[in-house]
């Protein structure tokens, strides 16, 4: 894709995108003078989609106007709620139907996968993560270490950048597989790294740690609805992910999980159940004995907030008025790829993108890391974030020099891209 430095050119590329229309589906923050927000946020809530909130305002009206029989009333249903998010799940990570389900939270499901997919044994008893992983992440895998009665500072491995550098190499992962599989229960990795906004190479991972013995799980918080996967096809144990960030549902909307098929029928797998993982005909009869459902949905604890759910499909719906998955990512790759270009023609010398370049390893996010020169203040990198916030861009900022952008495909322009590149670069003017 050949670039220019030009307003101009943003406005033809917006003109050319044949999913431009898809904005309008988004209710767009507004700055103080009354025009649209340049919103790069996403990677940490994305915006409301207008079909959101009519979904959500439905099933508020069902509720008043049906009560407790709304579980059984109407076109959608409380009941089996959560399956109308089971192809839109399905399609976002590639997956089947049955092996996708909306439960709980993110870390709730991490949690959840753990007792089911890290079973130690006494030579067998370590969990692979990242080293900077998300602090969530830290946390989970390190209880639930300590719960099975193992050290963390034995039992939790990881895997860093080198030295020097911000991306872990694929291919430092599959060595530290094959050198210490034999020691690795579970390897548990991001699909997308949140603070670099790295691609892990998903399948490698999953086919080396199979052939090690080693389960293997991803946390797709950054993943899906961004990037292109195929779980189902690479074998993945489990995966599990929230739908506020890419996937526009909400703050703190219900997450989604995938366990593969492979372990539906395995009823030896230890669980935490609940009535909602209960064999569907017989939920009701208030019976005692747990019979799973054979499909990820056996993994469900309580029925699930159906307002919630309301949202998710809402964009799951917006998802598939844009064409799919495939199309946004066709997009995301020319938006993020024009950010790289402005910055890489205009910014060079003031900013390092972590982010690496090659397409298979990025998604819709950039991460621009201010440089800092001798005798800046070390506040320089936020002073820059906060003038741009101030001119109109809500962005996210990392301590100590990082600004995190994420042009996605749903709602950003090619414009939006283009004016972030004028005020970022007015604001490094203006603080150096
Ligand atoms: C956003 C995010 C979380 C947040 O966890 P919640 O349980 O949804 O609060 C956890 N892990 C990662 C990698 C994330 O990006």
């Amino acid at each position: 894709m050949q670039y220019e430095n030009k307003l101009e050119f943003a406005l033809q590329m917006d003109q050319l995108d044949p999913i431009a229309k898809i904005r309008d589906e988004f209710s767009i923050p507004k700055q103080g003078n009354g025009e649209d927000e340049i919103y790069l946020c996403g990677n940490s809530l994305g915006l409301q989609p207008k079909l959101s909130a009519e979904y959500v305002k439905r099933e508020l009206d069902q509720w008043a106007n049906l009560g407790v029989k709304g579980h059984f009333s109407g076109d959608f249903p409380w009941m089996p709620y959560h399956e109308f998010l089971s192809e839109g799940f399905a399609d976002l990570v590639g997956a089947k139907k049955d092996e996708v389900v909306a439960m709980n939270t993110l870390t709730a499901n991490l949690h959840f996968m753990m007792v089911s997919f890290y079973q130690p044994t006494k030579t067998r008893y370590k969990i692979l993560m990242e080293d900077h992983a998300f602090p969530s992440d830290h946390y989970a895998v390190e209880s639930q270490v300590k719960f099975h009665g193992f050290n963390p500072e034995d039992a939790v491995l990881f895997i860093k950048p080198r030295n020097g550098e911000d991306a872990i190499r694929d291919e430092d992962v599959l060595k530290l597989i094959e050198d210490e599989g034999d020691s690795i229960a579970l390897i548990m990795l991001p699909g997308v790294q949140y603070y670099t906004g790295q691609v892990f190479d998903m399948k490698s991972i999953t086919r080396v740690g199979h052939e090690k013995g080693c389960k293997v799980g991803f946390d797709l918080a950054h993943a899906t609805g961004n990037v292109l996967m195929s779980l189902h096809d690479w074998q993945v144990d489990f995966a599990c992910w929230c739908t506020y960030k890419y996937l526009n549902s909400g703050p703190g909307s219900v997450a989604g999980c995938f366990v593969h098929q492979n372990h539906h029928k395995n009823e030896s797998l230890p669980r935490f159940a609940g009535w909602w993982g209960h064999d569907k005909e017989s939920r009701f009869k208030m019976e005692n004995n747990f019979k799973p459902i054979a499909s990820a949905e056996a993994w469900q604890v309580s029925n699930p907030p159906v307002l919630s759910l309301a949202a998710i499909r809402g964009s799951l719906d917006t998802i598939k008025k844009a064409g799919g998955i495939k199309i946004l990512r066709e997009k995301a790759i020319k938006l993020s790829g024009f950010l790289r270009f402005l910055i890489e023609d205009e910014l060079a010398n003031d900013v390092d993108i972590l982010t690496p370049r090659d397409l298979n390893s990025c998604g819709s996010q950039l991460s621009l890391a201010i440089k800092l020169k001798t005798g800046d203040s070390p506040e320089r990198g936020k002073e820059i974030f906060d003038s741009i916030e101030e001119a109109g861009v809500t962005a996210d900022w990392r301590y100590p020099n990082v600004i995190r952008v994420a042009p996605v495909a749903q709602y950003n322009s090619f414009q939006d891209v283009f004016n972030f590149k004028e005020i970022l670069l007015s604001a490094i003017r203006k603080n150096s």
